[in-house]
């Protein structure tokens, strides 16, 4: 059998700072915190570790960095609340877990991961999901860890637009965000993963597309990894990560051509945002239709590339 090349791409969310109101000292920090994740997983990649293994310690480092929306650092509902979504999903196995509308595990990635391994479901949302995740193996934080001041304005300012009726001129920083990751690892086997705290003032019980398997995260051997991050409900209603998989498998298409026609069509539709993806050989890509998305990938030679808008990857 032919050697399989490790991959790992990253993303932490299409909700940008402008590129004119990031300072040089805010984008080294965004790059810095993208590097730091690329490492984590890269390390159990090139370690000989699976693409699971390499997918949820990627996404932990950015759920632990309140620069990105998810963890520590995500956005507050409509009513002040905090209510996150993850996911995670196994290629080889199509084994898949997701948590939805939860608060208190510190890493909702390993939430989900532990729904996947040992609640016989796959899916749990809200306080059916909390029961649940005490008995398992994972850190549970006190409210005050996940809180950014950051957040908080975003959803003061918010709020206060929608009394006004003023038209929504806000950035997408302060729209929205996610974290994800896709590896593919020497094996061969792909996995994608998902985490965010969702839409700025978004209802209470809202839930995006990252937890929906087939919308915002899918993994499977035979055609890619998918991590989406942006309109959510739009990327629900157009399946996209499956859709990705489905222009593979059926119409015999690229990654490359099936991942950028997806992200078009989703603009179309209202739909803004990006994705990363990853198959069975080959870079992986990142494709995404607005002004930028937290970005990084690295193949096998080990190189980290990150970028945040449309600029040259920094190496
Ligand atoms: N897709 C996420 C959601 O709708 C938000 C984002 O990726 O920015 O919850």
């Amino acid at each position: 059998m032919a050697k399989v090349e490790p991959a790992l791409a990253i993303h932490g969310g299409a909700g940008t700072i402008p590129a004119s109101a990031l300072d040089p000292a805010g984008a080294d920090a965004h790059h810095a915190a993208l590097r730091a994740a690329l490492a984590a997983g890269w390390d159990i990649l090139g370690g000989g570790g699976t693409a699971l293994d390499a997918v949820a310690a990627a996404v932990c480092v950015m759920e632990d960095d309140p620069l990105f929306n998810a963890g520590r650092g995500a956005v507050f509902t409509a009513a002040g609340a905090l209510e996150m979504d993850a996911a995670i999903m196994d290629g080889e196995t199509r084994a898949a877990g997701a948590v939805a509308v939860i608060c208190g595990p510190r890493n909702p990635i390993l939430a989900a991961r532990a729904v996947m391994a040992d609640s016989g479901t796959v899916f749990l949302a809200g306080a059916g999901a909390e029961l649940f995740l005490r008995d398992q193996d994972i850190a549970f934080m006190p409210p005050d860890y996940f809180f950014t001041q950051r957040r908080r304005d975003a959803l003061k300012l918010e709020l206060s637009r929608r009394a006004s009726g003023a038209p929504d001129t806000r950035s997408d920083a302060d729209r929205h965000g996610t974290v994800g990751a896709v590896a593919r690892d020497a094996h061969g086997n792909l996995a994608a993963g998902t985490s965010t705290g969702g839409m700025t003032a978004k209802p209470p019980g809202r839930i995006g597309d990252c937890p929906v398997i087939g919308a915002g995260t899918f993994a499977d051997n035979a055609t890619c990894a998918v991590s989406t991050t942006g309109t959510g409900e739009v990327f629900i209603r157009f399946t996209a990560a499956a859709e990705i998989a489905a222009r593979i498998r059926h119409a015999g298409q690229s990654l490359d051509r099936a991942a950028s026609d997806v992200v078009a069509e989703l603009l179309n539709r209202g739909g803004d945002g990006g994705l990363i993806a990853i198959g069975p050989a080959g870079p992986p890509v990142l494709p995404f239709n607005c002004s930028g998305m937290y970005r990084g990938f690295c193949t096998a030679d080990g190189v980290f590339h990150t970028a945040i808008h449309r600029e040259e990857y920094r190496r």
